[in-house]
């Protein structure tokens, strides 16, 4: 497919609200059938500290699968049904286990205890967030992290008349956490997809949950 068909054919990459369950009846671009690169760096840098790993949007699994193997104890949430079914079974073929949801990453303190995990990956939900939620998410994050726990986020960049038109900007990604976390880095990255040049640029970030005097959190 080119790329104008492939952005009319999963509008959620042109940030449009649409059902991620249509999309998954099908393999959307993002399924790249293996973990995405960045993900990669941030385990063997060992970047990724502690046991307890939550991949949020975790979709068809891959992510999650490969921080399986690298030994990390793993939950991935999703909001789509089918996703999660695919996830399972692609964890099942590899003899992997995750612990996977289906559920809304604005609900997680509906499914997890506060400081549940040491880690939170997110490749790609971050970005198909709408404006609003974007805050509401980030108290999610912020809740099920241990004091010091890091947030990673791999997203599409801003890029006039780029394949994946919604995009971030440093600015938002600092807006939206620097209140509650420690922003350590922004860094320029590809996303890997089946579009374009094999995927897009993007940011990956990595970020530290703070907490202030008396455990309340800045700005609340
Ligand atoms: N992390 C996967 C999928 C990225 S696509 C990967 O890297 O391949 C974004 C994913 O976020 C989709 O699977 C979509 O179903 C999920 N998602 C979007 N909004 C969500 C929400 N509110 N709660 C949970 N998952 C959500």
């Amino acid at each position: 497919m080119r790329n104008k068909e492939i952005i009319e054919a999963f509008p959620s990459l042109n940030g449009i609200s649409v059902s991620w369950e249509t999309d998954y009846k099908s393999s959307p671009p993002w399924d790249i059938h293996a973990p995405q690169p960045e993900i990669v760096r941030l385990a063997e840098n060992n970047e990724i500290k502690g046991a307890r790993v939550l991949d949020v949007g975790c979709g068809l699994g891959d992510n999650a699968i490969f921080l399986a193997k690298k030994g990390f104890l793993v939950t991935g949430v999703d909001i789509s049904r089918l996703a999660v079914e695919k996830g399972r079974k692609r964890a099942a073929k590899q003899g992997v286990t995750v612990d996977f949801r289906v559920g809304d990453v604005l609900k997680l303190d509906d499914y997890f205890e506060k400081e549940s995990f040491d880690a939170v990956v997110d490749s790609g939900l971050f970005h198909s967030l709408d404006d609003e939620k974007r805050l509401p998410f980030a108290e999610q994050i912020w809740r099920v992290l241990v004091n010091g726990g890091k947030y990673f986020v791999l997203c599409f960049s801003e890029e006039p008349g780029s394949v994946a038109p919604r995009g971030v900007s440093k600015e938002e990604i600092q807006g939206t956490f620097s209140k509650m976390f420690r922003v350590d880095y922004i860094w320029d990255a590809f996303v890997a997809a089946k579009f374009g040049t094999g995927g897009a640029r993007g940011y990956i970030a990595s970020m530290t949950k703070i907490v202030h005097d008396k455990g309340v959190r800045a700005g609340a």
